[in-house]
């Protein structure tokens, strides 16, 4: 493919035509802020906070929606880009219940930090505040849009992603707000609570309730998996505080599903500590079902096996396997049934 040459603050750089200049310069460990992009979705270009100065250029140009063409001269850190950003972000936070202290997105958030970048402690914007009822009517979302900035990630993740498009925008300039059809609660929609509004979300007007109080970002560990539920194989970061699963996460730079993940890959997790969980195997004696040691169910199942064999054949016998087991273990179970019992008879759950 032919290249393309550009500078960028003063930085020749050598790349591939049909990049962003964000793209380029996030390769470039060059850092363009930014608050409504998301690599999952189409460029859209409302925040303006990633405006760069183009050589020549007539106005500032949004970094996110601007290819690189051969010898372009971007600038992305001089005085007027840093009073334009400062100048918005200050605009955003006039309008912004500032929550931080007990903000579940604390030291996650995108606006937070940018403000602590920026340097903005004051307020040079007072004026006209709205008050939103927080809406927490479904048991994993609550919407919190006196957090929100209007920036459309979760309206175009939903629609772009996940094809559902429960969200539009409603109202015109100070009063345009993100709401679902008839301002309805989610559970009153066709939303299928998969979390994929909140991956997106930069603020802390979409959070997700099952982690509420749970652990602070700053203090979990974050472990990079595979989920157990399905073949897609969808990469999860489970977050981890004291040895307990206190949210999952997934990364927009890696795994197959780049970000994205269903409902039961994202809060499908509560299994792992659930105190009803199995812990010791269980055999049914004079009718109920009583705890006992390993080599006892195993020998019991044994028995068990070889007499159906024995009286009505090995397709009398059926395994189903668990998409909570590893790869290997479905391998041994379907080995198990093929080559000791001798059937077919092998299905697996998450094909339910
Ligand atoms: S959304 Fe961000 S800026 Fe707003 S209260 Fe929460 S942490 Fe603070
Ligand atoms: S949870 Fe999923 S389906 Fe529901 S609004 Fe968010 S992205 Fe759309
Ligand atoms: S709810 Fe979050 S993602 Fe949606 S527009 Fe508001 S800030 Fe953006």
């Amino acid at each position: 493919m032919a290249k393309i040459n550009l500078v960028i603050n003063d930085r020749k750089i050598e790349t591939e035509p049909g990049k962003t200049i964000l793209e380029v310069a996030g390769e470039n460990r060059i850092k363009i802020p930014t608050l409504c992009h998301d690599p999952r979705l189409k460029p859209y270009g409302a925040c303006r906070v990633c405006l760069v100065e183009v050589e020549g250029a007539r106005t500032f140009l949004p970094a996110c929606a601007t290819e690189v063409i051969d010898g372009m001269v971007v600038k992305t850190n001089t005085v007027p880009l840093y009073e334009i950003r400062r100048t918005i972000v200050e605009l955003l936070l006039s309008d912004h219940e500032l929550s931080c202290v007990t903000c579940e997105s604390a030291g996650q958030c995108q606006l937070q930090d940018l403000a602590y970048e920026l340097g903005i402690e004051e307020n040079r914007f007072e004026g006209e505040k709205h008050t939103y009822t927080i809406e927490d009517y479904n048991p994993l979302i609550e919407r919190d849009l006196n957090k929100c900035i209007s920036c459309g990630r979760c309206v175009r993740i939903c629609e772009e992603v996940q094809q559902n498009s429960i969200y539009t925008f409603a109202n015109r300039g100070f009063d345009a707000i993100v709401t679902t059809p008839y301002d309805r609660s989610l559970i009153e929609t066709k939303c299928e609570l998969c979390g994929q509004c909140v991956s997106t979300c930069p603020t802390g007007a979409l959070t997700e309730k099952m982690s509420r109080y749970k652990g602070r970002i700053w203090e979990i560990e974050k472990v990079k998996t595979i989920c157990p539920y399905c073949g897609c194989g969808c990469e999860l970061e489970i977050q981890i505080k004291n040895g307990e699963i206190v949210r999952v996460s997934t990364d927009v730079e890696s795994g197959i599903n780049k970000g994205n993940a269903c409902a039961k890959g994202r809060f499908g997790y509560d299994f792992v500590n659930h105190p009803n969980r199995l812990t010791s195997p269980l055999v049914r004696k004079n009718g109920e079902l009583v705890e006992t040691s390993w080599d006892e169910a195993i020998k019991t199942v044994a028995d068990k096996f070889s007499k159906i064999k024995k009286k009505h054949g090995s397709d009398a016998i059926a395994g189903l396997s668990s998409a909570k087991c590893t790869n290997e273990e479905n391998y041994l179970m379907q080995k198990f049934m093929r080559a000791v019992i001798g059937t077919n008879n092998i299905d697996h759950c998450a094909r339910l």
